[in-house]
């Protein structure tokens, strides 16, 4: 893999992927089938199998749907988006500008003044832009002028409004579980697309024609579903609501989907624990407690040079020898194992950690490359890390 791509999913992609078009708010009663707790979204308990993919809750990865909204609104956080290509091209002919004027290069129309004027507000000269307006006019820019901006035909911007909400698997937002049993309560992010159904479902019989109001109550309920803080506080529902967490806030903050599941976890093969000064050790030495050093293995493989040392080693059941590993991989324990056991070229098996071996050593926050340096192991009592106090500066550890 070379690289990854992020963009925005458009709605035609979204109705590939979905199973399922939400129109019911009933969760549980006889319409259950087209609302958000549909067994399409995917199984996450236990007992049966799938009905899309046939899978039982551990295996089914989970399905998509999506809702039809009754008329397109903005999305929060692309906001700077419509207002770039909002800037960039002619409001009558769509036509992406080379360079900015008072008029169109290719139709001679007068070019429009747009502006934000609140978290999800456009104006144009000086009067509100709707969403559905937006659309009409980037569903006008040609595609060729698209890939001419962005150097691929991957994104269109009329997929910034939004026209169709993909609405995620039950696995992303899972009924609260009693002893195995589902109960009848619901995850946050399904009580706000449940908003978002109920106000999409009364504006649906307008076919359309809705007034400023009915879509800014649409835009207000799909903008607190994807990001409740950046809602102006005047249109904030009660307290209660505010405490419901929206998608965006999933994803931030230290204890969110980012920094509290995905990055920072503890690796095999590496310790962590307080550092120490030492004015006896070397600089290319670090003290290493006995009690990580027991428990850290290095994995050998046997060879004509140390087959001798490490079959009377695992002769006399050395404590230092943890693990056997006979090819392919069967791998036993000494400490369990009776019975000789005859080494071979290839073998491998995991020893404890011993002075000299190399290992790489880290103080976060590693900002440079010095951060993390290989040093000696040296194993020595009590509980901390031992570095010389001259490799202080490069680990930025003061010590006083
Ligand atoms: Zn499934
Ligand atoms: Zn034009």
């Amino acid at each position: 893999m070379r690289s990854l791509d992020f963009n925005v999913w458009s709605s035609s992609s979204i109705l590939r992927y979905s199973h399922l078009e939400v129109n019911e708010s009933d969760l549980y009663g006889s319409n259950s089938g087209k609302s958000l707790r549909s067994d399409v979204f995917g199984k996450t308990s236990q007992g049966g199998l799938c009905t899309v993919c046939n899978k039982s809750w551990t295996g089914c990865p989970g399905h998509w749907g999506h809702i039809r909204l009754a008329s397109p609104v903005y999305h929060v956080g692309w906001m700077s988006y419509v207002l770039y290509w909002c800037r960039l091209t002619c409001n009558s002919c769509g036509r992406v500008q080379e360079k900015r004027g008072k008029r169109c290069m290719y139709c001679d129309a007068v070019m429009v003044h747009v502006v934000k004027s609140d978290a999800y507000a456009l104006t144009m000269n000086k009067r509100p832009l709707e969403a559905k307006d937006v659309l009409d006019w980037f569903e006008k820019i040609p595609v060729e002028d698209v890939s001419g901006v962005t150097g691929h035909d991957a994104f269109h911007p009329k997929d910034l409004i939004l026209t169709i909400l993909p609405v995620p698997p039950n696995q992303v937002r899972p009924s609260p579980m009693l002893n195995d049993s589902e109960i009848h309560g619901e995850d946050d992010i399904t009580r706000r697309l449940l908003l978002i159904v109920r106000v999409n479902k009364s504006l649906q019989r307008y076919n359309g024609t809705l007034t400023r109001y009915q879509r800014n109550k649409l835009e207000d309920a799909v903008n607190a579903y994807l990001d409740h803080t950046k809602i102006p506080s005047k249109k904030k529902y009660s307290k209660k609501a505010s405490d419901q967490k929206s998608l965006a806030e999933r994803l931030r903050h230290k204890k969110g989907r980012m920094r509290g599941n995905l990055m920072g976890k503890r690796v095999n093969h590496s310790a962590r624990s307080v550092i120490s000064g030492d004015a006896q050790i070397g600089m290319d030495e670090v003290g290493v407690p006995e009690k990580i050093a027991n428990n850290m293995t290095v994995t050998e493989t046997i060879n004509a040079i140390n087959i001798n040392h490490f079959q009377s080693l695992v002769d006399k059941r050395s404590e230092t020898i943890k693990y056997v590993i006979e090819p392919p991989n069967k791998k036993v324990i000494l400490s369990k194992c009776r019975g000789a056991i005859s080494l071979d070229y290839g073998w491998q098996l995991e020893r404890t950690l011993q002075d000299g071996d190399l290992v790489l050593f880290n103080r976060q926050p590693s900002l440079h490359k010095m951060s993390i340096m290989c040093h000696k192991v040296k194993v020595m009592p009590g509980s901390t890390f031992r570095l010389n106090l001259s490799c202080t500066t490069p680990y930025n550890a003061d010590c006083k």
